[in-house]
């Protein structure tokens, strides 16, 4: 694409309603607006970043056996109420009446809504194991909503939900999910770490959060200096139990968070199933949530330096731009439209900088925007036939013969 037809529209300056490291880079660069606090507009740069880490989890839940459905944001209260968690969730909850006097709630997440609808539509044990997971829009009336997309009102989630005839099944589900997620945030270029968690508002026995760690995270987790391992810190000594050494204590950002929720739900609801013989038994189930939305400033507080952002490559909004520095040169802006045909034809997704800028704020722009490689098109290189490379992370560069760009930047991005 070209920048000038994408809306890109970066700041020289740091906003001041920016609250942490993250959220300013994500309004410098131009990803994201924020209409009033909690609520963002996600810029094309934004929403291209959403989409790849929307790809990754749909691709490795696809992988572990789950199929995606989308469930609705507008819920009937008394589904919640069923459970009793329209109180315990309070004022988080949207909650509101329709034309008709009906209580309505805009979901904060969607538990009691699919084990409605598999209650609803289960008929034999033959039908289990399921597991479903949909990428949905969610609702929290947070007191505080902060530092950008970190904790927001309407934010973006990946909610998965297995249903099991019995415990061994929801141990192999939840099993299964906890490597997806690993792999999942390590694609996403983010080092988690994991803890055993409280189960809090969702119910069960076992969880475990996947953490990140990022300055302004208001989550602290003990982490032991030789060996890593890492704990929620809560009452909990903060001695390694391996090592038995004094654990760390780090600010993290919770992205990730599995449950074995057992039959806290199917029991409130009667959602049950006929086992092979014949008798009703409630459904054991698994929830699994990642926070999408949220991972894009995550992604942000982990890879960055002093000019902007650094996208690992598979979440990059593009994987390669090109630079021609100097728009107005016709036999340079050919040599930039052929590059640009050729690398998409190979399959890039390639960011071409048609603008009629200086060289200096072309540089400074691709820093801040963080794409992992550019490709700089000047009247030297043109003449000599060697088009110069630049890579985002460490800002080397070298050059390369031309007619060998396409396989070297290929061979690169692999
Ligand atoms: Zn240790």
């Amino acid at each position: 694409m070209f920048w000038t037809k994408v809306f890109i529209p970066t700041l020289k300056e740091t906003p001041k309603e920016a609250e942490s490291l993250g959220h300013q880079l994500l309004l410098r660069a131009g990803f994201v607006r924020m209409l009033m606090a909690g609520a963002y507009t996600y810029l094309p740069m934004g929403l291209r970043v959403l989409e790849k880490i929307q790809g990754i989890i749909r691709q490795e839940m696809n992988a572990c056996g789950a199929s995606e459905l989308l469930l609705p944001a507008l819920h009937p209260l008394e589904l919640w109420q069923k459970t009793g968690r329209d109180k315990d969730l309070g004022e988080v909850m949207f909650k509101f009446k329709d034309r008709r006097g009906r209580d309505l709630s805009l979901g904060p997440t969607h538990e009691e809504i699919i084990t409605d609808l598999i209650k609803n539509n289960l008929s034999s044990y033959r039908q289990l194991p399921l597991v479903l997971y949909q990428i949905q829009t969610k609702f929290r009336d947070e007191i505080r909503p902060r530092f950008g997309l970190i904790r927001c009102c309407e934010f973006i989630m990946k909610d998965a939900y297995s249903f099991d005839q019995d415990e061994t099944g929801l141990d192999k589900n939840y099993q299964l999910m906890y490597e997806a997620y690993k792999r999942i945030f390590s694609r996403c270029g983010l080092k988690v770490l994991i803890t055993e968690a409280d189960s809090g508002v969702m119910g069960g026995k076992v969880s475990h959060e996947f953490m990140v760690e990022a300055p302004l995270g208001e989550d602290v987790v003990c982490l032991c200096p030789k060996c890593k391992s890492a704990k929620a810190a809560k009452g909990g000594s903060s001695l390694c139990f391996t090592c038995n050494l004094n654990m760390d204590q780090v600010n993290t950002i919770e992205v990730g968070h599995i449950f074995k929720l057992g039959t806290k739900y199917s029991q409130a609801m009667q959602a049950n199933f006929p086992d092979s013989s014949g008798q009703l038994k409630p459904l054991i189930m698994g929830c699994y949530g990642i926070g999408v939305s949220r991972l894009i400033s995550a992604i942000i507080e982990q890879n960055n330096d002093a000019d902007g952002i650094i996208w690992p490559q598979e979440v990059s909004p593009f994987e390669i731009m090109i630079l021609p520095l100097d728009v107005t040169n016709q036999a340079l802006m050919q040599a930039a439209n052929s590059l640009y045909q050729e690398l998409k034809a190979s399959g890039l997704d390639v960011l071409l900088d048609d603008r009629d800028e200086r060289a200096g704020v072309k540089f400074k722009d691709a820093d801040l925007i963080g794409v992992p490689l550019s490709i700089v098109i000047g009247k030297k290189s043109i003449e000599e036939n060697n088009i110069e490379l630049r890579v985002r992370k460490n800002k080397s560069t070298q050059l390369v013969p031309k007619a060998e760009i396409v396989q070297f930047v290929k061979k690169l991005l692999v």
